[in-house]
């Protein structure tokens, strides 16, 4: 076959399934989220029941994740950056519209979705960061709030603390047990990084497709720093012919490899969520070469987890490494579902 020939043949291919895809609607509308997301998916798919719109749904789920003060991965109460400060990255997608607004390291405000959305309909715009995207939102009327919380504010001094031992930050906890000031770190309480977020993806009884990611990032991070939770193609895609995938784990792995967008891509070719969800799983641990993301056998020494619907309402959660869940609510139960995976886990990972 000449490179004509095959261009034409995968056209065809592709815009075929995307006909037949588009009269394919799901037996009964599904939601998908992760682990953290059982209220949201609940939420979501009461709202999808009464007719309501896939993203006005999904968003509305992960708000109740998001305003919770006890999820230190997302929103109010996300643990902060390593000046202690809250910054939060959300986007949204509406498959109906092909509709896509996100924002990015957004200080003061509780519900980033809703912002992100907020970006989509009321400008030209895809993605507002920092400075400029709480003016927008304080302009669309959100309120100004203090995103830390006190359980957040111990856990960043506790960390702080570990950092340099002649450094003058001290945890109490160490000061009576440990190596207090300086000398050995004998019985030091070590604070690790934490990877968290919520994402959640529906599909609706007439295949309408939505989905959003949220989170406080990767904790004590760089100020600044933007994880793939607001890239849209990284943290999320949507694509209302074919299906949704969102991500969380290790963003860095997913910006490098254009993750979300490739496991649609892949469902546009004829993948289940769960083929499709490894198959970019294999891709990301094939691309980790950095010696030190890599363990002793050469695989990645972190977690990414994709949640994949397509338009038929067929879903799966998949993950790098065994032992991980998601949350689903596939229209008669929701409930958390172990995720399919890559690799087997030796340790628990992130
Ligand atoms: N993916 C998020 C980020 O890198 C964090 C996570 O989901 O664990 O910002």
């Amino acid at each position: 076959m000449n490179r004509r020939e095959f261009v034409k043949t995968s056209v065809t291919g592709l815009s075929t399934a995307g006909v037949l895809r588009a009269a394919e609607a799901p037996a009964r509308p599904v939601v998908i989220s992760s682990a953290n997301g059982l209220k949201a998916t609940n939420k979501a798919m009461k709202m999808i029941r009464r007719g309501e719109d896939t993203l006005d749904a999904v968003v509305a789920g992960v708000n109740l994740v998001e305003e919770d003060p006890n999820d230190q991965s997302v929103g109010y109460g996300g643990l902060p950056n390593e000046h202690g400060v809250v910054q939060l990255d959300a986007s949204v997608m509406h498959g109906p519209t092909h509709g896509a607004g996100s924002v990015a390291a957004l200080e003061g405000i509780k519900t980033p979705s809703r912002v992100a959305k907020l970006v989509m309909e009321r400008t030209d715009h895809v993605l507002i960061v920092g400075e400029g995207a709480r003016e927008f939102a304080l302009a669309m009327g959100f309120q100004n709030e203090d995103l830390l919380t006190d359980e957040a504010r111990e856990i960043w001094l506790k960390w702080k603390s570990q950092l340099n031992p002649n450094d003058d930050w001290i945890n109490p906890k160490d000061r009576v047990s440990g190596s207090g000031l300086g000398g050995e770190n004998v019985n030091l309480e070590r604070i690790l990084k934490y990877h968290g977020t919520i994402n959640c993806n529906a599909v609706n009884a007439k295949g309408d497709i939505s989905g959003v990611t949220t989170t406080s990032g990767l904790s004590f991070k760089i100020p600044g720093r933007v994880g793939d939770s607001p890239i849209i193609g990284a943290g999320l895609y949507v694509d209302n012919d074919v299906g949704a995938c969102g991500s969380t784990g290790r963003g860095e792995a997913n910006l490098k490899t254009c993750a979300s967008f490739m496991v649609v891509e892949y469902m546009r070719q004829g993948l289940s969520p769960e083929e499709a969800g490894l198959r970019v799983l294999k891709r990301i641990s094939e691309n980790t070469v950095e010696p030190y993301l890599r363990d002793e056998t050469g695989r990645p020494n972190f977690n990414v987890l994709f949640y994949v619907i397509n338009k038929k309402g067929e879903f799966a959660g998949v993950s790098m490494y065994s032992g991980r869940q998601y949350a689903v609510h596939d229209g008669e139960v929701n409930q958390l579902c172990d995720a399919a995976y890559l690799y087997e886990a030796k340790d628990a990972l992130e």
